[in-house]
């Protein structure tokens, strides 16, 4: 005897928009692919060009080789690609010792920082970088100056503990991709230190993580879970796990459909999908997808703002082609 099917469940799924890929990401994954079409197989890059291991893979598998320091990559004519995050500045120094090829693809708003890290350590002034220990972006920007001529603090607490006013001028900088809502916290903490306290000209957070976080605190107001997709690794994607949870959502950051906890999905009626600033939008449409295959999905597109921000190439790639 035939049994119908038993009906499945619905689900309404609010789609962040913003989400997914910044321009500087955009930049990041064209730079390495143009070095591919001008200079063949292979090419080096240092580090992960982009905190996604698909977008990864999917280099390799073009003959990209990724490599955790410039003594891995051989001399020759092959380029070595220094990924979006930036690097130190003894990085680009070995290359040249080495007379090795590089091509930097370290997003433009990354280096506006480094330089005005830089701008103020010209200045004498102190520097206090707001970050995340043991990033690459934050290797790369304590990087550009001496060791000690900047100060890391990732918390209010660690305000506290940092060095009394010694009469220098100070100054802040930050990582692109923190909290907005923490990073005001620790910026409250700092001025109350150090009423005086140079700021960045502009936010030095940047627009992407900016975008996408506002994007998802406003869709996880109307919704019982979240879905990120990112890597576990990926700073903004972490944040955006995080914005979803204050905002009252379980929420869980997944690189892909098969990182799903199905059973922390039970009972839920209402599901925000949102993807950080390294994942590509086909990994948004695999969830999508297994989404559907689950529940009688009801989509929604909640946009928040809309983003026009590209960056050019570096011109020697611009030049080649
Ligand atoms: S998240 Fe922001 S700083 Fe990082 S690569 Fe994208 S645009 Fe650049």
């Amino acid at each position: 005897m035939f049994e119908p099917a038993e009906p499945k469940p619905r689900l309404r799924v609010v789609l962040c928009a913003p989400r997914g890929f910044c321009a500087g990401v955009v930049r990041a994954v064209d730079i390495v692919e143009r070095a591919l079409q001008i200079y063949g197989a292979p090419i080096y890059v240092r580090h992960e060009i982009v905190h996604n291991r698909f977008v990864v893979d999917s280099l390799k598998s073009k003959g990209v080789v990724f490599i955790r320091e410039l003594s891995e990559a051989p001399s020759g004519p092959q380029p070595v690609i220094f990924s979006a995050h930036g690097v130190a500045r003894a990085v680009p120094e070995e290359a040249k010792a080495r007379n090795l090829f590089t091509i930097d693809a370290t997003c433009p708003l990354v280096t506006k920082v480094h330089r005005e890290a830089q701008a103020h350590f010209k200045r004498g002034r102190r520097i206090v970088l707001i970050g995340h220990a043991e990033h690459p972006e934050v290797i790369g920007t304590m990087g550009q100056l001496p060791p000690g001529a900047v100060t890391l603090v990732s918390s209010i607490e660690e305000v506290a503990r940092l060095a009394p006013d010694d009469g220098r001028p100070i100054a802040y900088v930050t990582q692109t991709t923190l909290s907005i809502d923490d990073t005001r916290g620790v910026v409250a903490a700092l001025k109350a230190r150090f009423p005086a306290i140079d700021a960045p000209p502009n936010q030095d957070i940047c627009y992407a993580t900016t975008n996408r976080q506002e994007a998802v605190k406003a869709a996880a107001r109307q919704a019982e879970a979240a879905i990120v997709v990112g890597a576990a690794n990926s700073s903004n994607s972490q944040r955006l796990r995080e914005v979803a949870e204050r905002e009252g959502c379980a929420a869980q950051l997944v690189a892909d459909e098969r990182g799903i906890d199905w059973g922390a999905l039970a009972n839920v009626g209402s599901l925000v999908l949102t993807a950080g600033a390294s994942a590509p939008e086909t990994l948004v449409e695999r969830i999508l997808k297994a989404l559907h295959a689950r529940y009688d999905v009801a989509l929604e597109t909640l946009t928040t703002t809309s983003e026009s921000m590209t960056f050019p190439l570096p011109r020697e790639l611009r030049e080649l082609v």
